[in-house]
């Protein structure tokens, strides 16, 4: 049986950048990734927060267009614009493969193909029994750390994994679908400046949220709904919302090719506990979403960063490596991701709110600002500002008649 320092699954951005930060601080290292290529088949907007390329030194040729515009569109469908960053666009193929190279370049074994079967501990060590698709066989590994990135679909079950189970996993998860939609002519010239975030109900009453971003080649249009959704009723909803995208950013253009593609993403709270010891789950397996926009590749790559930290400053006190992950993430997140929860929810009981929120962003680029920033970021004067802000926001909200 192999063994290594630190195992990580699955290769999107916590697991890329876990193995990259890890394998550069000399930790043996290697990456389990189910697909035959990394990143082909991540369905995803690949939306990515401004500052994304610098936090984590990665090329800026990964980036398709720059958006200093992003437009939320209230439940009525009116559109409420404020500057953002800019944030920038990119596509997880370009992405995820950087970042898995990048990973390789500091010495992390990439082993595409390796399905992630389970988790036994034997000695201290995480033994991993993984699938080989390429040899039809079954393999283990003894790793000192394991580090479980597999994403909205994330099977955390079995008696190791235990502790890290929750209970209310399936209630967060949604259904998307996007439509990469490749033109004969470029759209209007400020869909490539903007990030477009819709909030309307389905219709079957279900709150929706799509979204519009712009691709050097192509708009990925998409959407996505809490808990299940037949197809043909998603399709239907897409069909629906592509055609409102097209009567305003493309009208003159004509729609060369398509390509339909779906996923789970997560919307509901972080998981309670990240780490057992030696056992650290991140990324989107974690729960580190934003239910209010979807986005979920920086709190990703950032769990990444906060395993390899954490492993790499406590190599042979895994208690203490546990602990010191849980806190970092939970500092960093937790509060936000709670409250983006809880602040959806609240919207979505009288969909009205979803404007009248709009309108105080597009009127205040100093509340867009602040919310942008993280928790622990956030000084004195920006933790009072917000209050005022919740508090006006919130009275107005349930004093108003409908
Ligand atoms: C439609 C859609 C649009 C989105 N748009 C955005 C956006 O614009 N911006 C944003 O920030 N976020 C967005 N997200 C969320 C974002 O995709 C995730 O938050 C992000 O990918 C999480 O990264 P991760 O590394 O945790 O997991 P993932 O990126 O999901 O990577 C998990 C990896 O694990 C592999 N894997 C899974 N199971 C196994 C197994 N058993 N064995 C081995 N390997 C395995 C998978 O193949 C995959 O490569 C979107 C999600 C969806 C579904």
């Amino acid at each position: 049986m192999e063994s290594v320092d630190l195992l990580v699954v699955g290769c999107g951005p916590a697991g890329a950048t876990a193995a990259r930060e890890a394998a550069r601080r000399g930790l043996e290292t290697i990456v389990l990734e189910k697909d035959a290529v990394v990143g082909s088949k991540r369905v995803c907007a690949a939306g990515l927060r401004p500052g994304f390329c610098e936090t984590f030194d990665l090329p800026r040729s990964l980036v398709h267009c720059d958006t200093p515009r992003l437009a939320l569109f209230d439940a009525a469908g009116r559109e409420h614009a404020m500057a953002f960053g800019p944030g920038h666009t990119s596509t997880r193929e370009e992405l995820d493969a950087t970042m898995a190279a990048l990973a390789a370049r500091e010495g992390a074994q990439i082993r595409t193909e390796a399905l992630f079967r389970r988790v036994e501990r034997a000695a201290g060590r995480a033994v991993v029994e993984f699938a080989d698709l390429r040899a039809g066989e079954r393999r283990r590994i003894a790793a000192r750390y394991l580090f479980l990135a597999t994403g909205a679909s994330a099977r955390v079950e079995g008696p190791q994994l235990q502790r890290l189970a929750m209970m209310e996993w399936p209630r967060g998860l949604m259904t998307t679908l996007q439509v990469r939609v490749y033109l004969d002519r470029p759209a209007n010239a400020i869909a490539y400046r903007t990030l477009e975030m819709h909030y309307y109900a389905a219709q079957d009453g279900r709150q929706i949220i799509a979204w519009m971003f712009p691709k050097r080649d192509h708009l990925a249009i998409g959407l996505g709904v809490l808990g299940k959704m037949r197809g043909e009723p998603l399709r239907a909803e897409l069909d629906a919302f592509v055609g409102r995208v097209h009567d305003r950013l493309y009208p003159h253009a004509d729609v060369v090719r398509t390509k339909q593609e779906g996923h789970l993403l997560y919307g509901g709270m972080p998981r309670p506990a990240l780490a057992d010891a030696n056992l650290l789950i991140g990324g989107t397996a974690a729960g580190l979403v934003d239910a209010t926009n979807g986005e979920g590749i920086f709190e990703a790559a950032m769990s990444g960063r906060f395993a390899a930290d954490a492993i790499a400053g406590a190599r042979d006190n895994p208690e203490r490596a546990g602990a010191r992950y849980s806190a970092l993430l939970t500092q960093r997140f937790a509060r936000r991701l709670r409250h983006r929860v809880r602040l959806m929810r609240f919207l979505e009981r009288r969909p009205a709110r979803f404007g009248m929120l709009f309108e105080r962003l597009a009127r205040s680029p100093r509340f867009v600002e602040v919310l942008q920033r993280e928790d622990c970021d956030r000084t004195m004067s920006d933790r009072l500002f917000l209050y005022q802000q919740a508090l006006r926001f919130g009275l107005g909200a349930v004093t108003r008649r409908e």
